[in-house]
């Protein structure tokens, strides 16, 4: 399916919603509490080549792939966006949109900014929320709270900050998420509302 025709089809069916802010800022803690509540809403699979966290299963967090298969995707244009993100690959699959969308569910893809832009401009009709932390300082506490990357890489995703927060003003919706049951709440209401259009 081409892009044209995915915008078209946007006009009968689910809705695309997409998330993104920088890394630690609780998306998926957020998507997470959604998506309990809205069995309507699915949560698009990436390809990734990132090595998986413990605790994360293949199929289910991400589908985790090589990097010669990942390029594959690209070459065979399986994917609707894709971006480098802290040394590796992340992508999202046209057939996971068209899936999904056709049999009337709403999708959510949560995606760093790059990859944001790329649906922005393929899909318009595409919702675009970028989650804010209540400041630098507390983004900081959380990534390193969670524990799941080194310093190094930790350090890494938060010198991009600056570059994402800048891209932020291409979104449709800001959340800020200080406190986690008022923004889920917030996000609840802009896909509520969006659903009315
Ligand atoms: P992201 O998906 O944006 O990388 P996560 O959802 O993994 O972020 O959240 C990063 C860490 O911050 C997790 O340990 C999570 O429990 C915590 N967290 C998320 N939202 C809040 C909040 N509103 N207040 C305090 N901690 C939070
Ligand atoms: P993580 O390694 O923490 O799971 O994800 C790192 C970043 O990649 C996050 O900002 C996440 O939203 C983003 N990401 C996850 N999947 C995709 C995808 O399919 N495409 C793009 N462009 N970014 C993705």
């Amino acid at each position: 399916i081409q892009s044209g025709e995915l915008s078209k089809m946007q006009k009968t069916s689910g809705k695309l919603f997409v998330i993104s802010g920088p890394s630690g800022v609780g998306k998926g803690t957020i998507i997470h509490k959604l998506l309990e509540k809205n069995p309507n809403i699915k949560l698009s699979i990436s390809a990734t080549t990132r090595a998986p966290r413990p605790h994360e299963t293949d199929g289910v967090d991400y589908y985790f792939i090589s990097r010669d298969n990942f390029t594959k995707l690209i070459k065979e244009d399986k994917l609707a966006e894709w971006a480098e993100f802290s040394g590796n690959y992340y992508g999202t699959y046209y057939d996971t949109i068209n899936n999904t969308l056709q049999n009337g569910y709403d999708l959510i893809l949560e995606i760093e900014v790059k990859g944001a832009m790329q649906i922005k401009n393929k899909i318009p009709s595409a919702v675009l929320i970028f989650i804010l932390p209540p400041s630098f300082d507390e983004l900081q506490k959380r990534l390193t709270g969670r524990n799941t990357e080194k310093t190094e890489e930790i350090k890494q995703r938060l010198a991009i900050f600056e570059d994402e927060y800048a891209k932020s003003f291409e979104f449709n919706y800001k959340i800020t998420n200080d406190n986690l049951d008022e923004a889920t709440e917030e996000l609840q209401k802009i896909i509520s509302r969006e659903k009315q259009n």
